[in-house]
C-alpha cells in the first residue's frame, strides 16, 4: 500500500510494482491545463518501454540491465543489446529486501534488490546480463547478492579521477566488458557499431538537453515533474526520440498552471529520483515551487557531455565521456560544484534544494560543500532534505520547503539582485 505524498493518511493500492501509481491527491502539481499527445505518451513510459524490449528480445537482441550512469549504454547497444535501467523507486519492495539487507541502507539499493528478490520487475525476467559497477559500498555489496539471482558483470570504477593512471584503468574496464559481452552474446563489437550507438545516444542527449533548456525561460512550458517523466528506463527507443522532437516543435507558448512566473525557481541536486520516487519533487511543486533544473543523475548530469563520434578510437572516446561524470562516489568531485554553480546561473535559480536518500553517505557528506558553495558563492538559500521512499515525513518536508520559499520571497520583495544572472520575479 502506498501513501499520498503530502497526505500520509490517504492510501492507495499499488497494483503494478514496476510502475508505481501516482495517488490522485498528488497529481495536482504544477501542470498544463492541456497535455499534448506527445507529452502524454510518457505517462505510459513503462508499458511502452516493456513492449519495445519484448519486441527487441523476440528479434534476437539481448537485454542488459544497468544500475548507474557510469555504465555506457553505447557499448551495450553496439553488442546488440538493449540497456534497461533497473534502479528501484518503489517503497513496496523494501520490506522483502530488508530480510536480507540492513534496514539502515539507501532505499534505492533496497528497492532495486527487493524487485529482484520478489521477481516483481518484468524487465528482469527478460535479462540476459546485468552490468553493475563499484560506486558506493551499499550497492557493491548488494550486487554480490543480486549476482546469485542474475548473471552479472561488475565494472570497477576508478575512485580518484585525478590520478594519472585512473583513466587508463577505466578504459581497460570497458575493454573487459566488451570482451565479456562479445563472448556471452557471441558477437563482435565493431568500431562502426560503436559509432552507430554513439550517434543514437548523442541524439538522445541532445534532445533531452534541449527539453531541459526550455526551463530556462521565465514562463517555461513544462513543470519539473513533467520533464522528469520524459526520462525512460530504456534509452534509444525511436518512438521516444520522435516524441521528444514533437514536443520541442509544438510546446512553445504552452501555459502551465498555476501562474508559473510567481513560482519559486528551484535547482534540485543530490541523489537520483528513479521512476516512482518523485515524491519530494512533487511536494516542491505543490508548495509553490518550480523545479527548473535537476542536476542529479535522472536529470542533467549524465547528458551534459556527448561522445566524439569521429574519434579514431570510439571506445576511448566513450570512456572519456563517462569518466567525466561528477558523482559523489569519486574523491575528489569538484566538477559537481562547478556544474551546480553553472546551472544556478543558466536556469535563474532562486534557491537550491538537495535530496539525499537515507544512509547515502557520499551525497550526505558532500552536501556540506554544496551548501557552502551555494550560500557563499551564489548567495542563494539552500535546503537539504534527507528522506527515504516512505511518505511518513511528507508533511514535515512540505513545511520546511514552504519556509524556504518564504525566505526567497522576502528576499525578492526587498530586491531582485541575487547573483542568479537575471531574475524571473
Ligand atoms: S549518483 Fe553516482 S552512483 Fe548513482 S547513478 Fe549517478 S553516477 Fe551512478
Ligand atoms: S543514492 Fe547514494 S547510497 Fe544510494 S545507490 Fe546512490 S550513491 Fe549509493
Amino acid at each position: 500500500m502506498s501513501k499520498c505524498c503530502s497526505n500520509p493518511d490517504a492510501e492507495i493500492k499499488n497494483t503494478n510494482p514496476c510502475s508505481p501509481q501516482t495517488p490522485s491527491c498528488c497529481s495536482e502539481t504544477v501542470e498544463g491545463a492541456d497535455k499534448p499527445e506527445a507529452l502524454a505518451w510518457f505517462d505510459q513510459m513503462i508499458p511502452n518501454a516493456l513492449a519495445y524490449v519484448k519486441k527487441q528480445k523476440a528479434a534476437g537482441k539481448k537485454v542488459v540491465g544497468i544500475l548507474c550512469e557510469y555504465t555506457p549504454r553505447e557499448l551495450i547497444m553496439a553488442a546488440g543489446g538493449v540497456p534497461v535501467c533497473l534502479c528501484g523507486g518503489s517503497a513496496e519492495t523494501i520490506a522483502s529486501a530488508e530480510e536480507h539487507l540492513p534496514a539502515n541502507l539507501c532505499p534505492l539499493i533496497k528497492s532495486t534488490y527487493g524487485y529482484s528478490l520478489e521477481n516483481a520487475n518484468p524487465f528482469l525476467e527478460l535479462m540476459d546480463l546485468v552490468v553493475a559497477e563499484t560506486t558506493c559500498d551499499g550497492k557493491k555489496k548488494m550486487y554480490e547478492m543480486m549476482a546469485e539471482i542474475h548473471p552479472m558483470h561488475v565494472l570497477e570504477l576508478p575512485q580518484k579521477p585525478d590520478d594519472a593512471d585512473a583513466f587508463e584503468h577505466w578504459v581497460k574496464e570497458l575493454e573487459k566488458l566488451k570482451v565479456v559481452m562479445e563472448a556471452q552474446f557471441d558477437t563482435i563489437i565493431s568500431d562502426d557499431a560503436l559509432r552507430d550507438s554513439i550517434t543514437t545516444m548523442n541524439e538522445e542527449r541532445r534532445l533531452r538537453r534541449e527539453l531541459a533548456s526550455l526551463m530556462k525561460d521565465c514562463t517555461p512550458p513544462l513543470s519539473g515533474l513533467e520533464l522528469l517523466d520524459l526520462k525512460s528506463v530504456v534509452s534509444g527507443i525511436p518512438d521516444d526520440l520522435s516524441k521528444y522532437r514533437e514536443i520541442l516543435e509544438t510546446i512553445t507558448g504552452r501555459q502551465i498552471t498555476p501562474e508559473v512566473s510567481a513560482r519559486v525557481r528551484v535547482l534540485l541536486t543530490g541523489v537520483p529520483l528513479p521512476h516512482g520516487a518523485e515524491r519530494v519533487l512533487r511536494i516542491i511543486e505543490e508548495s509553490g515551487g518550480l523545479v527548473v533544473a535537476q542536476e542529479n543523475c535522472t536529470g542533467l548530469k549524465p547528458i551534459m557531455e556527448d561522445i566524439d563520434v569521429a574519434s579514431p578510437d570510439p571506445l576511448r572516446a566513450m570512456a572519456e565521456k563517462y569518466f567525466h561524470l561528477p558523482c559523489s562516489v569519486m574523491t575528489s568531485n569538484t566538477a559537481r560544484m562547478d556544474l551546480i554553480k553553472q546551472l544556478a546561473i543558466d536556469y535563474k535559480a532562486d534557491c537550491v534544494i538537495e535530496i539525499t536518500w537515507m544512509a547515502c553517505i557520499t551525497y550526505d557528506v558532500e552536501s556540506r560543500l554544496v551548501k557552502k558553495m551555494v550560500e557563499d558563492e551564489r548567495n542563494l538559500p539552500y535546503l537539504r532534505i534527507e528522506t527515504d521512499y516512505s511518505p511518513s515525513d511528507s508533511a514535515r518536508i512540505a513545511m520546511r520547503i514552504e519556509a524556504l520559499f518564504e525566505t526567497v520571497k522576502s528576499r525578492h520583495s526587498s530586491s531582485c539582485t541575487g547573483q542568479n544572472n537575471g531574475c524571473c520575479n
